[in-house]
């Protein structure tokens, strides 16, 4: 298996850092790539993290995968991305400021665009078009705190496409007790994710994690991101093994209702927790000045539906969204349920 410059042959573990993009100035944001190539054939299992900087759960889990990942104990190949967004992960930060934007919305990017369309165009040709499956883990970095798998809002749902039943499979098989979906029209939609799919590539992402003292009160968090790429990797057939997880049941929620903060700023203060349900006018949050205690506005929930983990904490800046209500688009169960995928 090569990946861009860096080649593993059956049994091996390389790693080096992958050439994506050179600044007009000279400097390179390369990636870390590190390639398992198993000693028997089989599928290929990509997992990466912070392609948002400071979104690092996943980095941790990927690390500490790394770390116990044996070549010779399993089919087909793993690509390990601890860090994609190099730039915004020393900055602590989402984005990438040269060029200031999000990778992740870019694929398949372009080799004669910006700093950041070169970025993904080199990553998204040479690692990710590589993949039968593709993990992204993201979380919510420093001011928020999720815990659920995001993947693409299905075309027909009635009738599924091959790569979208796969995807119900990996889903469910990370291991989790909550999934969920923004419908067309709601954020999160793109091209990018398209552009991925249309690759033959299936791609979940995770909302793991964030906060501040994201080990302290995080650690389980790391465990079970690790567990889920195991979990993985035994859904693929490339290791033997039962799934472990939160438990039987998985629900998956229709996240469509999205509750947004003006471009007014001050400190936010959230009153409602996750799980909890909400009918339509009731208070979210509020917008508080901080200086005299008078309330700026109040975010109230625009429909009835559950908070699922998702949100922003002080300080929110400018208009963002500030928490995501969903509705229970149907509860699967991992006892009855098929969680096996093949490749060609
Ligand atoms: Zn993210």
């Amino acid at each position: 298996m090569k990946v861009g410059n860096i080649e593993a042959k059956p049994g091996e573990h390389s790693f080096g850092y992958l050439e994506v993009a050179k600044s007009r100035s000279g400097l390179g944001p390369d990636i870390p790539v590190h390639v398992f190539a198993g000693t028997e054939p089989g599928p290929t299992l990509l997992v990466q993290g912070a392609i948002h900087g400071g979104e690092i759960i996943g980095s941790v889990a990927i690390l500490d995968l790394i770390g116990k990942l044996d070549p010779k104990t399993f089919r087909g190949t793993v690509i390990a991305v601890p860090v994609v967004n190099r730039v915004g992960f020393e900055l602590g930060e989402r984005g990438i400021r040269i060029g200031s934007t999000d990778i992740s919305r870019l694929f398949p990017g372009s080799a004669t665009g910006s700093v950041p369309e070169q970025i993904a165009n080199t990553y998204f040709e040479e690692v990710i078009k590589k993949a039968d499956v593709m993990i992204d883990f993201h979380a919510g970095a420093r001011t928020a705190y999720e815990r659920y798998v995001l993947f693409g809002a299905e075309k027909d749902p009635d009738n599924p496409t091959e790569i979208e039943l796969k995807r119900r499979k990996i889903v469910l098989a990370f291991g989790l007790d909550q999934a969920g979906y923004f419908p067309p029209g709601t954020f999160g939609a793109g091209t990018a994710k398209e552009a991925i799919e249309d690759a033959g590539v299936c791609q979940i992402t995770l909302e793991f994690g964030g906060g501040t003292g994201w080990y302290k009160n995080g650690r389980d968090n790391v465990s079970d991101a690790e567990r889920g790429m195991w979990n993985i990797m035994k859904a693929m057939r490339m290791i033997d093994g039962e799934f472990e997880s939160d438990g039987p049941l998985c629900t998956v929620y229709n996240a469509g209702i999205v509750i947004w903060k003006g471009d007014v700023d001050g400190l936010f203060i959230r009153h409602r927790r996750f799980g909890d349900e909400m009918k339509e006018g009731d208070v979210y949050a509020s917008l508080v000045d901080a200086y005299t205690g008078e309330e700026i506005d109040s975010m109230v929930a625009p429909e009835d539906g559950i908070v699922i983990p998702s949100g922003q904490e002080w300080p929110t800046i400018g208009a963002t969204s500030v928490g995501i209500l969903g509705n229970i688009d149907r509860v699967e169960d991992r006892r009855t349920t098929d969680m096996y995928v093949d490749f060609d």
